[in-house]
C-alpha cells in the first residue's frame, strides 16, 4: 500500500531510465546536469546492476589489430577509424567526467599476444589509419620477456592509448555523480511493462508487494541484453561472458591488459591476482543466453589457458569466478534510438562498453532534449 507521499511524490518524473549499467547512470547524468530542474529516476531490477557493468574485467581499451582487421573486411577502412575514435573519445568522456583517481584508471597499455611473428605491414597499416585522429602511433612490436608466459609467445602488440579500471570503483563513483545530480535510483525494481499515457509513459515495476506504477514524460531504455522485452525488432542477441580470478600470488605483480584468440580472451592482473575472462567462442550457442552461469567447457579451457599460457610453472589457485550478460549484433555500432515521442533507446554495446558507455550516455540525454 502506497503513502500519500509515494503516491504523490515518488512516483511523477520527467525522465525515467529503466536499467542502472554504465549507459543508464551515463544518460541519468548529462540529463540531470543539462536540466536541473527536472525529476530523473533510474529503476534498475538487481540490487547491483544486473547485467554486465559490474561484471566486466575494466579493460579501457579500443581495439587490438586482430579486432580491427575483422572490423575492416567488414564496415571497411573509414567506417573502422570512425569506430575507434568513438571509443576514445568515449573513454576520454569517462576520465574527465569521473576522473582517474575515483575509476582507478591507469594507461598501462593494451597487449595483444602473437603466437607467431607479426607481420610489420599490418602494423604499420592500423598506424597510419589511426595517426590523422589520435595524434600518435599507438601500435609496436615489443618483447613478451618478464612476463612469464610459455615460449608459444612468440611476441605481443602494444597498443600504448589503451588501460585498465576498477569495474567497481568506477560503478560507485558513477554512482555518487549521479546522485550528487539529484537523481534518485531505485534498486529491486524490475520493469515489467511499459504503457503510453497522455503527455507520457506509465512504466510498471514488479515489487514484493505486488505492481507499482510510475509515470514519465521520457522514458530512456538502458536495458542492454535484456532489451527485447521492450523492443522486440532490435537486432541484438545476449551473449554471456566468465571471469575467473586466482589467488594472490607473487607471479602476477607484472601490468597491463592482454589478449588473444581475437580479442576472444582477456587477462589482467588485480591486486596481486590473475583475472582472466572469455571463451565465449568455444559455445557461442551455449552462451547466447540471458541466464547467469558457469559454462564448464569455458571454465577448463580457461584453467588450461592459466596453467599452460599465462602462468607456465605456478601453482594458480582459482578463487572465484562470475558471469555476465552483454549484447551483440550485426555490427559493433551501439543502437541509438528514437522508439516513440516518449521514449529513446541506448542499447547492444558489445565487449567495450567501458569505452562508449559515457558516449552513447551522453548522445541518449540529447536525443531526449
Ligand atoms: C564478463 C564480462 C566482461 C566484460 N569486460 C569488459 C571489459 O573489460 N571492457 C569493456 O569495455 N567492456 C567489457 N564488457 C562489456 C561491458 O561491461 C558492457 O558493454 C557494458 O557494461 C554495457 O553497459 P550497459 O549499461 O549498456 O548494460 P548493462 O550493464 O547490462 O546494464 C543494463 C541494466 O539493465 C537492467 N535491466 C534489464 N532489464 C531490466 C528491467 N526490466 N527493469 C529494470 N532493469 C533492467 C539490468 O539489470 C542491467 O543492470 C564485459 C562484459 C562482461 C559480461
Amino acid at each position: 500500500m502506497l503513502s500519500y507521499w509515494e503516491k504523490t511524490t515518488l512516483r511523477h518524473f520527467d525522465l525515467v531510465v529503466v536499467g542502472g549499467g554504465i549507459v543508464g547512470h551515463f544518460t541519468a547524468l548529462f540529463y540531470a546536469q543539462k536540466n536541473p530542474t527536472h525529476r530523473v529516476a533510474i529503476l534498475e531490477r538487481g540490487l547491483f546492476p544486473s547485467g554486465a557493468s559490474t561484471k566486466n574485467a575494466g579493460f579501457a581499451c579500443f581495439g587490438s589489430i586482430a579486432e580491427l582487421e575483422h572490423d575492416v573486411a567488414s564496415i571497411g577502412e573509414e567506417a573502422t577509424a570512425a569506430l575507434v575514435m568513438k571509443r576514445y573519445n568515449g573513454l576520454k568522456l569517462l576520465r574527465e567526467t569521473l576522473g582517474d583517481e575515483a575509476t582507478g584508471y591507469s594507461e598501462i597499455g593494451g597487449y595483444e599476444m602473437c603466437f607467431e611473428s607479426p607481420k610489420q605491414e599490418r602494423i604499420d597499416f592500423f598506424n597510419d589509419l589511426l595517426e590523422p585522429n589520435l595524434g600518435t602511433r599507438p601500435y609496436t612490436i615489443v618483447s613478451p620477456d618478464g612476463y612469464g608466459f610459455s615460449a608459444k609467445v612468440t611476441h605481443l602488440i602494444k597498443n600504448s592509448l589503451e588501460g585498465t579500471v576498477d569495474t567497481g570503483k568506477m560503478m560507485a563513483a558513477l554512482q555518487r555523480k549521479v546522485a550528487k545530480a539529484g537523481v534518485l535510483t531505485f534498486t529491486q525494481s524490475p520493469v515489467d511493462r511499459i504503457e503510453d499515457t497522455e503527455g507520457g509513459k506509465v512504466i510498471h515495476i514488479d515489487t514484493e508487494g505486488g505492481t507499482t506504477t510510475f509515470f514519465s514524460r521520457h522514458v530512456a531504455l538502458c536495458t542492454n541484453a535484456f532489451s527485447r522485452k521492450f523492443l522486440t525488432d532490435v537486432d541484438l542477441e545476449p551473449g554471456r561472458g566468465l571471469v575467473l580470478v586466482s589467488k594472490p600470488h607473487p607471479a602476477f605483480s607484472w601490468e597491463g591488459s592482454f589478449h588473444y584468440h581475437d580479442g576472444y580472451n582477456y587477462f589482467r592482473t588485480v591486486d596481486g591476482r590473475l583475472l582472466l575472462g572469455g571463451g565465449r567462442h568455444l559455445d557461442k550457442d551455449g552462451e547466447t543466453t540471458l541466464e547467469e552461469g558457469v559454462n564448464a567447457l569455458i571454465k577448463k579451457a580457461l584453467k588450461d589457458d592459466m596453467a599452460s599460457l599465462i602462468a607456465p610453472g605456478v601453482d594458480v589457485e582459482i578463487d572465484y569466478m562470475w558471469s555476465g550478460v552483454m549484447a551483440f549484433g550485426m555490427n559493433k555500432q551501439p543502437v541509438l534510438q528514437r522508439v516513440d515521442s516518449h521514449m529513446v533507446a541506448g542499447v547492444r554495446l558489445g565487449g567495450m562498453g567501458v569505452a562508449i558507455g559515457a558516449g552513447l550516455g551522453q548522445e541518449l540525454a540529447k536525443l531526449i532534449g
